[in-house]
């Protein structure tokens, strides 16, 4: 069965920091779309010969309502010598271009344990601002948000994160490895290291972990040891393309 395409226009581009762009598309055909908060889609850029060139983005969207909506918003990190890279940091309002999906399955159950950790870097941190409403809906869960980056420029949607986190139960962490001197509210480090601050348990615990693949195997590995099952750790991992 084909896959539903959706055709979406560009209508915003801009540099978030020095190596991220923030794409806002409209839905031109169908004029709606429908996902669950977590998922990605992909989009199928303009190529030479017969192999189509996909790539996968998480849908950021900050909305109340994720039925029917009629925009797509993503972060995309730069990747030296990208294909994609290179067509989305020139393209232009007005651009019209086809997407697939949503797919996916890094996205909030119905009933969650007492903490759930939801831990990205870079763009990896996209699924969980796309989440930032639905949290609400758990108020007996302890939610702790880890964004991982190098140095604090290198952060994005972090009024979004902060103000989530003015709820009771939801705490936004922001690690950065390379970062001297540190900004209150950050802790020098990777992830991992801010994990296991929290002496994470598979009998109270839910990890998700978004991004970037060594970063997910690393902290992956550390849970395991952990016992740790595949069942308490959700992962997306920003593999990439053979062609
Ligand atoms: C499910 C899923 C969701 C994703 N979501 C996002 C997202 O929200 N935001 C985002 O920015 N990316 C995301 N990605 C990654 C994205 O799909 C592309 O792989 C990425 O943008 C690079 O594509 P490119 O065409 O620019 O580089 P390519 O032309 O594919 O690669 C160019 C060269 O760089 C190498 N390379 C590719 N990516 C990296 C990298 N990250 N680090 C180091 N070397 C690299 C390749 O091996 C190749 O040699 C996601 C991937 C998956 C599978």
């Amino acid at each position: 069965m084909p896959l539903p395409t959706f055709r979406v226009e560009l209508t915003e581009n801009q540099q978030i920091t020095p190596k991220v762009h923030k794409l806002v598309f409209k839905f031109v055909e169908p004029q709606h779309f429908t996902y669950v908060p977590g998922q990605f889609v992909s989009f199928i850029l303009p190529h030479e010969g017969d192999k189509p060139l996909k790539r996968s983005y998480s849908i950021a969207n900050l909305e109340q309502n994720p039925e029917n909506t009629q925009h797509l918003e993503i972060v995309v990190a730069y990747v030296e010598g990208g294909k994609a890279t290179e067509f989305f940091f020139n393209a232009r309002p007005g651009l019209e271009i086809d997407i697939t999906g949503p797919f996916g399955l890094l996205y909030l159950p119905e009933e969650l344990p007492k903490r759930v950790f939801l831990i990205g870097t870079g763009t990896g941190v996209a699924p969980y601002r796309c989440m930032l409403n639905q949290l609400n809906d758990y108020p007996d869960t302890e939610f702790h948000i880890l964004f991982g980056a190098q140095y604090e420029e290198d952060m994005f949607y972090l009024d979004d994160f902060k103000r989530a986190a003015e709820q009771d139960n939801i705490f936004f962490h922001r690690c950065l490895s390379k970062q001297d001197p540190l900004s209150e509210g950050c802790s020098k480090g990777y992830v991992q290291h801010k994990l296991e601050s929290f002496d994470p348990s598979p009998e109270t615990d839910l990890v998700y972990l978004c991004g970037n693949p060594n970063m997910v195997d690393d902290v992956f590995n550390l849970l395991k040891d952990k016992e740790f099952g595949v069942k308490q750790v959700k992962r997306e991992k920003y593999v990439f393309s053979k062609y």
